[in-house]
């Protein structure tokens, strides 16, 4: 099963999508993530990335279709995969369906999660992440805090905050999502793969399950 994962910065995309991931058996592959791990790395393509992701600005579609385009070239996404953060404009919608239409596939369903503004907000400047690329739990240190602080429940490694969770770039990353996620919203809505999840209580610390619940029903 081949499923885009919609929602705003913030949404619990991310959450939901590992979530998922592990329920289906799926790869869960975030261009947040490999980014993110390019930007660790000091590689070119990282510090390139880097410096539109600082400022809250998507990285350049080319870029990010070829890394997706090789990642989906490897053997663990034959059965299907989970995607978190791509496509994130049409012209990545629709390099997404030629990729896996050479591949005899095609994107099944896209859920978008949709979640009130303040809660966002609130969540990502709240947010901290298991700095273990394995493990990359998610916290949050008002409504889902680790039981020591700065330190994952999980795996034991330090938490850490995202350079890009600062107030004025959620702002940019907050109006680029609106502006663009129309463009997909349409697209998908066209093809019938898409489900809007509104989950009752955002703010649950098990908000996250509810999403998948209401995906996988
Ligand atoms: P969030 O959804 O919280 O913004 P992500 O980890 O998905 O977090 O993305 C972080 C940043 O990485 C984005 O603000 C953007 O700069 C870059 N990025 C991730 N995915 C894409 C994409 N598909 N296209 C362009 N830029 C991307
Ligand atoms: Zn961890």
């Amino acid at each position: 099963m081949y499923i885009v994962m919609l929602g705003a910065p913030g949404s619990g995309k991310g959450t939901a999508a590992k979530i998922l991931a592990k329920r289906l058996n799926l790869p869960h592959i975030s261009t947040g993530d490999m980014f993110r791990e390019q930007i660790k790395k000091e590689t070119e393509l990282g510090k390139l990335a880097d410096s539109y992701i600082s400022k809250g600005e998507l990285v350049p579609d080319e870029l990010t279709i070829n890394i997706v385009k090789d990642r989906l070239t490897w053997d663990d996404t034959k059965n299907g995969v989970i995607l978190d953060g791509f496509p994130r404009t049409k012209a990545q919608a629709e390099a997404l369906d030629k990729i896996l239409e050479e591949q005899g596939k095609k994107v099944d369903i896209v859920p978008e999660l949709i979640v009130p503004d303040q809660v966002i907000i609130d969540r990502i400047l709240n947010r901290a992440t298991c700095s273990n690329k394995e493990c990359g739990a998610i916290y949050n240190i008002k409504y889902k805090p680790s039981k020591v602080p700065g330190v994952c429940d999980i795996c034991g490694a330090k938490l850490v905050t995202r350079t890009d969770d600062n107030a004025e770039a959620i702002k940019n990353r907050l109006e680029v999502y609106r502006k663009n996620v129309q463009d997909l919203l349409t697209y998908y809505k066209e093809k019938n793969v898409l489900v809007s999840i509104t989950p009752k209580d955002p703010t649950a610390e098990n908000a996250s399950e509810q999403a998948v619940d209401e995906i996988l029903k």
